[in-house]
């Protein structure tokens, strides 16, 4: 097969890791017998300096024009002083917005290889921890009217954070899909105790449920989910929940399983076209310096070949190298625990070599 890539390297150690991860497709491709076409779309705080946009539009219908998007990260704090709609991340809500990606798929299961870089009680970890977090994107607080000035002379900011009965709807049906294909339950997140738009929520999450009698159906308020991922994460099948919540829910499942390095995710719309990329954002704090963690990355192309590519078989193959490389003990500084450690390039060239033989 012949596939066209869009790719986001964006800021920070995105560079770093998506070249790791471009050269285990090339491995891919010469294994399976596939070629992976890559064309670049320029995004985030590079796209700014190149372009004076953090999203070009040549970059969205390079998106548009592929069978898949492959995103590393944006942002870094050399653009914090812009004003909000130049800085990198207005870029990806842009993107998100232009390829009306409403879902965000983030799995977080822990390896059994990395059961000690859990923080855990073993008991608790014992249980296995192997869940989905479903997270509305497009919506919600982060995409609501954002003010801020002086009101009665005193500064003042607000942010709406608000849901049609259409958005939950959609995202709801995304999660109950994906419940058929797990073990059926189905726990939705909200805080309709305080919440206008969560109690909309909850009345249209229950209403799609009729529709699923096969799919075990409970509400949460956030405060008892974020306290419950720590204490019982067994509980756990899919956790369907809004933007905001999604966010930080899925932060707090990914230290669970070890590190935010380790973890991929999908976005999704109405269309076939999805956006890949790892939960982790641009880490500045250690780009240039060869310690990333390549494996979300590399993770986030093996769900892309799974789900977009019709190529299950080659991303359970990088899945299995990855498995492997753990259970031989490599790691980077992330999921070391201060022991030894291994850098962003050395340990994309062990999962190519685990996926060439
Ligand atoms: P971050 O995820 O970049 O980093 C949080 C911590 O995790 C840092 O200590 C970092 O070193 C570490 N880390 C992250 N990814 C790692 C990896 N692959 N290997 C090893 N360690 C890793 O979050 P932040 O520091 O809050 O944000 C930094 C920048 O990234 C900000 O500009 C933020 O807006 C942006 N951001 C972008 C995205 C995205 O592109 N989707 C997501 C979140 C944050």
């Amino acid at each position: 097969m012949e596939k066209t890539i869009a790719i986001i390297p964006g800021d920070g150690i995105g560079p770093e890791i998506m070249a790791q991860t471009l050269q285990v497709l090339d491995i891919v491709g010469r294994r399976f017998g596939h070629t992976f076409r890559y064309e670049e779309a320029p995004m985030g705080g590079n796209a700014y300096e190149r372009c004076g946009e953090p999203l070009p539009q040549s970059s969205v219908d390079t998106c548009l024009g592929s069978d898949s998007v492959l995103l590393a990260a944006i942002g870094g704090p050399q653009w914090d002083h812009l004003p909000a709609e130049k800085r990198p991340e207005a870029g990806l809500l842009g993107l998100r917005r232009a390829l009306g990606v409403f879902a965000n798929i983030r799995p977080a299961r822990l390896y059994p290889e990395l059961a000690e870089a859990c923080p855990l009680k073993p008991e608790i970890a014992d249980q296995g921890i192997d869940f989905v977090v479903v997270r509305e994107l497009i919506g919600g607080a982060y995409f609501g009217e954002h003010k801020s000035g002086l009101v009665n002379g005193v500064e003042t900011a607000s942010d709406l954070m608000a849901y049609s009965e259409h958005e939950v709807e959609r995202i709801a049906r995304v999660a109950f899909d994906l419940a058929r294909q797990r073990q059926s339950r189905v726990c939705s997140v909200d805080k309709a105790n305080v919440l206008a738009s969560s109690r909309l929520w909850r009345k249209v999450v229950s209403r799609v449920a009729e529709d699923y009698t096969d799919v075990t159906l409970n509400h949460m308020y956030v405060d008892n989910c974020a306290m419950q991922i720590i204490r019982a994460p067994g509980q756990f099948d899919v956790i369907l929940t809004e933007n905001l919540f999604g966010d930080i829910l899925s932060d707090e499942a990914s230290m669970i399983v070890g590190s935010i390095g380790l973890i991929p995710s999908l976005s999704r719309g109405a269309s076939t076209l999805a956006l890949y990329e790892p939960i982790h954002g641009s880490a500045p704090d250690i780009a240039g310096q060869d310690t990333a963690n390549p494996l979300a990355m590399i993770r986030a192309a093996a769900m892309m070949l799974q789900y977009s590519l019709d190529m299950a078989e080659e991303g359970r193959a990088i899945e299995q190298a990855v498995s492997d490389a753990l259970r031989l003990g490599l790691r980077t500084a992330d999921i070391a625990g201060g022991g030894p450690a291994i850098g962003c390039r050395a340990m994309g060239e062990k999962i190519r070599t685990l996926l060439a033989v």
